[in-house]
């Protein structure tokens, strides 16, 4: 999916101001601009802070999602960044609550923009990627991991990986 219509269907989401409830009209790129009351909205996209570990053999872990969207393919560990953390608290706290485990924080990877359809609805983000390390505790699939598992960069270039990007990403890691 291009950049393009990514943004197109990102800005269809906002139709009325949060302010008085006016209609918007969309500025140019991702400025909307509500008919009643001037009040201008710039549609960003939503962080997510993933979380790429590697074990002893230098094989990387990947989760395979346990829900809907895209139920069945494999991701990384991560998830949306909640209103009052981090970038980094919420790679800790999303370490902890999909594998049960304590993480620290490498190094910064990369990152992409993708799109989250969920109930009908694309929500763009941009998807954030640290290297991390286990601390504390053996990694165990919970919470929307249906099953974790270590792959090489061979085994990579055939598995259903949720975001093309991420493949991409970690390829270029792991040459
Ligand atoms: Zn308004």
């Amino acid at each position: 999916m291009s950049q393009t219509s990514h943004s197109n269907s990102a800005l269809q989401l906002y139709k009325f101001c949060p302010k008085c409830g006016g209609k918007f009209v969309h500025r140019g790129g991702n400025h909307l601009k509500c008919q009643s009351c001037d009040y201008s909205y710039f549609v960003n996209q939503a962080p997510t802070a993933g979380v790429i570990i590697f074990n002893s053999e230098g094989k990387v872990m990947m989760a395979k999602r346990k829900f809907e969207p895209k139920k069945g393919t494999w991701q990384s560990i991560g998830g949306f960044v909640g209103l009052d953390e981090s970038l980094e608290e919420a790679a800790v706290r999303e370490a902890k609550e999909e594998l049960g485990v304590n993480i620290e924080i490498d190094n910064y990877l990369g990152s992409f923009p993708e799109t989250y359809e969920f109930g009908g609805v694309a929500v763009p983000f941009l998807a954030i990627y640290f290297t991390a390390k286990i601390i504390d505790g053996n990694p165990k699939p919970n919470d929307d991991v249906a099953e974790i598992g270590y792959f090489t960069r061979d085994d990579l270039q055939k598995l259903d990986i949720t975001y093309p990007a991420l493949r991409e990403l970690l390829l270029a890691k792991m040459s």
